[in-house]
């Protein structure tokens, strides 16, 4: 596997292998990589000439500094990860190199509503962040295909209004969750949790699991409620929301029942985790 941090190498290997037609899969990532990043990678491995991975851990995503400053970093095993699964490139970039005049100074792509409700609304300011970056390694990259993941379901929208607002010619294929073996999304921030909180972080799964078994003979609103209680009891478990909303819009279905998709963050102890589920 080849490993660029600069730039300026990156560039010429882009620009020789682009000169040759050759179809380049992206996986834009921050690292500390489990099975759902992998699955993103073989994707782009088998559907591509050049499958290329970035690990770049945002800091203009982030809007609350202690959950920057301990999200991990697995470096050396993160090269060994994807070098199991062959792939071609790994783009490793210094804070510095991405952003030599600080991360104010980029002019900012208005995304629109899509951008503050949900997780905007509970992190402000995440999605400038994740439209700038995005923005910055596909006007770089200019892959053909973008690899997503589902878990982040709103993150999905937000890059896809991107492509749609810069008119990339970019195919974007949002990959299914992979879960651990009773349910829990795998994610990065998982591994910051103690073996009593990985049991209680369940509760997101199985809140889902209820509401798509249910969503058809309960109101939305009813099933929101009843979701709910899933939080209540334990001091370690801090619901932010849930909702049932239109998988485009991202608005609240009171009544609907199609193209829906139900959504819930919740913090277990100190960690802050996100999940989702198709409902139909
Ligand atoms: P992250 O490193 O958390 O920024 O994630 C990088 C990419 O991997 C994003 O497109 C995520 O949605 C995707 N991803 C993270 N966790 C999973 C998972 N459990 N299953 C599938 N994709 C995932």
């Amino acid at each position: 596997m080849l490993i660029y941090k600069k730039a300026k190498d990156f560039i010429s290997y882009l620009h020789k292998n682009r000169s040759l037609s050759k179809s380049i899969g992206f996986v834009p990532t921050m690292g500390a990589l489990h099975a759902g990043h992998t699955s993103l990678i073989k994707k782009a491995k088998l559907e591509n000439d050049i499958s290329i991975c970035s690990i770049f851990i945002n800091p203009s995503q982030f809007n609350q500094k202690t959950d920057f400053e301990k999200y991990p970093i697995t470096t050396d095993k993160d090269i060994e990860i994807l070098c199991s699964v062959n792939c071609d490139v790994l783009y490793l970039p210094s804070v510095e190199d991405i952003y030599p005049n600080g991360w104010e100074s980029n002019s900012k792509i208005d995304i629109g509503y899509l951008a503050t409700k949900w997780e905007g609304k509970f992190r402000p300011g995440h999605f400038d962040g994740v439209v700038q970056i995005v923005n910055l390694f596909l006007e770089l990259i200019q892959p053909n295909k973008l690899y997503l993941g589902q878990k982040d379901f709103q993150q999905c929208a937000v890059i896809k209004k991107l492509i749609n607002i810069q008119k990339y010619p970019i195919v974007v294929d949002i990959c299914e969750t992979i879960r651990e073996a009773d349910g829990l999304a795998m994610s990065s921030r998982n591994a910051r949790l103690n073996s009593a909180d990985r049991q209680v972080a369940l509760c997101l799964y199985n809140t889902l699991c209820f509401i798509k078994n249910n969503f058809q003979v309960k109101s939305n609103e009813t099933l929101v409620e009843e979701a709910k209680t899933f939080f209540i009891g334990n001091n370690h478990v801090k619901l932010e929301y849930i909702c049932i909303v239109d998988r485009d819009s991202l608005e609240e279905l009171s009544s609907t029942k199609e193209n829906a998709v139900a959504l819930v963050v919740a913090w277990i102890g100190e960690v802050r985790l996100i999940d989702n589920m198709l409902l139909n």
